[in-house]
């Protein structure tokens, strides 16, 4: 079993749904393609949900009737026969009939997810017709069947693996089967989702589930690259890369994996491949155990990271120090990202500033606590990089001219990084595309 992932974008467009269509018709190997919502369609439904938080039901329906508009334009160029117009119509109109309902009743956060879901419901019925009109033999499995979370919004891979089999087996003798990413149910039995961005989830969840052969994440870029292509003029695509490798990636800003969804995928060892449906026959990247080679990979940073130190002479030779400023920060459910420490002071980084008035309030009583925002982690990612023969050296040559006010060094195999004032953001990825890869 295989899995195929085609996202927003890869689906957003009636003749990219073709594509879609000859991609996962290519080979005989049984399949399990899983569908993002049409690009723009999940930020629509955010928009309804928001607008019907804030009471204003005129505006909902304003965004409800502008999307239903485009799905109407959207089936007319997706299929060419009539009964498959008339079928494509009813399930549009059914979707849309549940989110004029909706505008009707009063709002919840249950009802609030029911609305979010109708984006990858939407696109995946669309593409099942399509499929038909084809002559593609395929079944829809509904995801709200198999994909479950607990009360921590935690993935349940053990029952999604049983609940998984159990759909599949419905339909004996079918090759080819289509899902939804994103939605799931939570343990309260409602309609529920993996977070923005969760199909890459989705896929790998179904891919350890089922123990596939590979799971391919479709996009429009041709794999991870070793640098931001946005920042630098040169870059290239990376061949392989291990979990650890990727996982730190996506997490310091390589936008085109989603964090979380590394974990299932690397705990039943099935490798992912990403891939470029605007180039199906470039090699893209695969992620499986094995790194494939030593050294520097990847570079990748990430904005909007605010700096706290720490600076008390109580510090010195006490003990428990740490764990009292952990804990402030425990407390407010912020995790930190880079910690650096020195017999009398601490440096901790974190991504997310709801709740910095309380921490640094909390943290008063321990020292003198000063704040920087708009810093950046530029994070340099390669197998052993940390034992790799001068890459200290150079990495410190290379940055002579950058005030780097952070460093972290051997707390992974596979990483160094270092923080930077986001202004210079752009500068360090330059200077450290040439002086590591030696690229422009
Ligand atoms: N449609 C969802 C989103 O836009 C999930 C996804 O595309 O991965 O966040
Ligand atoms: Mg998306």
């Amino acid at each position: 079993m295989k899995i195929m992932k085609f996202g927003g974008t890869s689906v957003g467009k009636p003749e990219r749904m073709h594509s879609v269509a000859q991609l996962i018709t290519k080979d005989e190997e049984s399949k399990i393609v899983v569908l993002s919502a049409l690009s723009g369609t999940t930020n629509a439904l955010v928009s309804i949900g928001d607008a019907l938080a804030a009471g204003d039901r005129t505006l909902a329906k304003q965004h409800i009737d502008k999307l239903e508009a485009h799905y109407q334009q959207f089936i007319k160029e997706l299929v060419t026969t009539d009964a498959a117009y008339q079928k494509a119509k009813s399930i549009v109109a059914e979707h849309f009939e549940f989110l004029n309902i909706i505008l009707k009743i009063s709002f919840s956060d249950a009802l609030n997810k029911d609305i979010l879901a109708q984006g990858e419901l939407l696109s995946t019925k669309l593409f099942c017709v399509f499929l038909e009109e084809k002559g593609v033999s395929h079944a829809l499995l509904p995801a709200l069947e198999f994909m479950v979370i607990d009360s921590n919004d935690e993935p349940l891979l053990p029952l999604i693996k049983t609940r998984l089999a159990h759909s599949l087996e419905q339909h004996p003798g079918i090759k080819l089967f289509i899902t939804q990413g994103y939605i799931c149910r939570n343990a309260r039995g409602e309609v529920d989702n993996l977070k923005r961005g969760g199909s890459d989830y989705t896929a790998s969840l179904v891919a350890a589930a089922c123990n596939a052969s590979v799971c391919e994440i479709w996009t429009d870029i041709d794999g991870m690259h070793n640098n931001d292509p946005r920042i630098v003029k040169k870059t290239l695509p990376i061949e392989q890369l291990s979990f650890e490798e990727a996982a730190e990636l996506a997490y310091f800003g390589a936008k085109i994996l989603h964090p979380t969804c590394i974990w299932p995928a690397q705990q039943e060892k099935v490798p992912v491949k990403l891939l470029n449906t605007m180039q199906p026959e470039a090699a893209g990247t695969t992620i499986r155990e094995e790194a494939g080679s030593v050294g520097v990979k990847a570079i990748a940073a990430k904005d909007g990271i605010i700096a706290i130190n720490i600076k008390s002479s109580r510090m010195l030779l006490a003990y428990g120090f740490l764990r009292k400023i952990f804990e402030v920060f425990e407390k407010y459910r912020t995790s930190i990202d880079m910690i650096t420490t020195s017999e009398v002071a601490v440096s901790v980084t974190i991504d997310n500033d709801v709740h910095l008035k309380q921490i640094v309030k909390e943290l008063e009583p321990f020292g003198h606590i000063t704040v920087e925002d708009q810093q950046s982690i530029v994070s340099v990612v390669g197998n052993e990089i940390a034992q790799t023969p001068d890459i200290l050296s150079k990495l410190f040559e290379t940055l002579a001219a950058v005030p780097v006010s952070m460093v972290s060094y051997g707390g992974s195999k596979h990483n160094i990084s270092i923080l930077v004032p986001s202004a210079y953001k752009t500068s360090t990825l330059q200077l450290l595309n040439k002086g590591l890869f030696g690229l422009e």
